[in-house]
């Protein structure tokens, strides 16, 4: 059996991966910001954080996975500026910053069911874990990691022989652009804040506690390091997030964890999905660009026909984002669809040794650092050969969905999809009449009474009925 190989950031190459206890693979998928609605780029990366864990499954390992929901400490600027988000939201929307919370989670959740992505084993929010992250800072300040200026406590990168290993960030050099840049009140820039404290004047925030420095809030990188670790021990196994956190959340959530629990690597593999582009920039809240899958619905196309878009790229690629593409990628999935449903009732076997070879190529590329593009092919490739018969078919393809997540077992020829297509071939039928080939005119007949649709000729034209 091929063994599992993943692509580790830490390392920049693919690994061998086992569980470090031998059997529960142990995972971490830094979660939304609740502000506004996740939009099509977001869910990419939870698309790759459940084929991720569907192919641990597939490799016959347990899997216990967390994803957190940020609600509180994301700045508009990663460095430690700007406002909350969700303070920023709740004046705009006229909510209060916890209602806000609660909405665009659940409208989160709603999401991730619609796109068959499996639940996590635990949800966790960041304002559910303030005492954690207190502790946390508490344990950086007694190994003198910490230092104190006027908006909060911060954490001295300098102190930490191995910051910025992750991103392979050069300190000095940020330090040298520093100097020309003149300095700010950090001691360095990559320093980042622990615990930012409510500002003395101005207006008072809704979303803040008392610590043992002042009433304030959890700097973004602490709740992911408090909430891991509690949930899944220390050190775990896969820790997964966008490219977009390699240089400072992750870099920043692996400095306080070592250091707090003195543990290191604290996470054994840091696995990055690529961004989803729209019209050459990434796609992203703050730009306007943005697409939802509610958007996707109103135009048509199938959530899951928005996951089968996604598996056609591999996930460190960067995908593009447009119209077309995803029509076609939703054409094909419909296709799949009405092959899957023909498959499901499939009785005729053929050669049985053929399945073994589609089950390994499959299995190799899967492994192969979630290859899903190939996996793909495989399907079609089964779906296509003329040595399966239909009953082996539908066994690889129902085993192969438990990896892709396609909902093949479920899925049904939508009815307008199916009126529609329907209609069209009826037309192309009677058109053949017309032009006296008769050949093609029958084999739209026979096609469609394969998927058990029944034409009848009447005076006033062709009608249809499914058998
Ligand atoms: P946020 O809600 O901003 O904290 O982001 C949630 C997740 O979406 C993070 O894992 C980001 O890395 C990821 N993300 C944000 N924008 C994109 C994008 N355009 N393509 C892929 N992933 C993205
Ligand atoms: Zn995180």
């Amino acid at each position: 059996m091929t063994e599992l190989r993943l692509y580790n950031t830490l390392t920049r190459r693919k690994e061998r991966f086992e569980p470090l206890d031998g059997k529960l693979a142990r995972v971490y998928s830094c979660g939304p910001t609740v502000y506004a609605r996740q939009h099509l780029g977001n869910l990419r990366a939870y698309l790759f954080a459940d084929l991720l864990k569907r192919v641990l499954r597939y490799n016959g390992y347990g899997v216990r996975h967390v994803i957190n929901i940020t609600d509180v400490g994301h700045l508009t600027d990663d460095a430690d500026l700007g406002e909350d988000k969700m303070e920023v939201a709740a004046r705009k929307e006229g909510l209060s910053a916890w209602e806000i919370a609660e909405k665009w989670t659940l409208v989160f959740k709603q999401d991730l069911e619609k796109l068959n992505i499996l639940s996590p084993d635990v949800w966790c929010k960041a304002t559910d874990h303030i005492p954690e992250q207190i502790q946390l800072v508490q344990s950086l300040e007694q190994k003198g990691f910490t230092y104190r200026i006027d908006d909060g406590i911060y954490f001295d990168t300098s102190k930490d022989a191995h910051y910025g290993e992750l991103a392979r960030v050069n300190l000095e050099a940020q330090q040298a652009q520093e100097r020309i840049e003149g300095a700010s009140a950090k001691r360095s820039p990559a320093d980042f804040a622990l615990w930012k404290l409510s500002s003395r004047e101005g207006a008072r925030r809704q979303m803040e506690w008392d610590s043992p420095w002042g009433r304030g809030f959890p700097g973004w990188h602490l709740e992911c390091s408090a909430m891991s670790s509690k949930y899944l021990g220390t050190p775990f196994d896969i820790h997964t997030g966008g490219d977009d956190h390699i240089p400072v959340h992750h870099t920043n959530e692996i400095a306080q964890a070592e250091n707090a629990f003195d543990v290191r690597p604290w996470v054994r593999f840091w696995m990055h999905g690529a961004w989803l582009m729209f019209e050459r920039g990434k796609m992203a809240k703050s730009k306007g660009t943005v697409v939802s899958l509610d958007g996707l619905e109103a135009q048509g196309i199938d959530p899951l026909g928005y996951r089968f878009f996604v598996l056609g790229a591999h996930y460190r690629q960067q995908l593009n984002f447009t119209d077309e593409a995803l029509e076609r990628a939703q054409t094909a999935y419909a296709r799949l669809v009405r092959h899957a449903v023909e498959l499901r009732q499939a009785e005729e076997s053929a050669d049985a040794d053929q399945v073994g070879d589609f089950r390994a190529r499959f299995r190799d590329v899967i492994n192969d650092d979630l290859n899903a593009p190939q996996a793909l092919a495989v399907v079609w490739e089964v779906v296509r050969s003329p040595a399966l018969g239909g009953a082996e078919k539908w066994a690889l393809l129902s085993e192969f969905d438990e990896v892709l997540g396609l909902g093949l077992s479920e899925a049904r020829i939508e009815a307008p999809e199916l009126d529609a297509r329907v209609e069209g071939l009826i037309r192309e039928r009677e058109a053949a009449r017309l032009a006296r080939d008769f050949e093609r005119a029958d084999q739209i007949r026979s096609q469609l009474a394969a998927e058990g649709v029944i034409l009848e000729d009447t005076a006033q034209g062709t009608r249809w009925r499914r058998a």
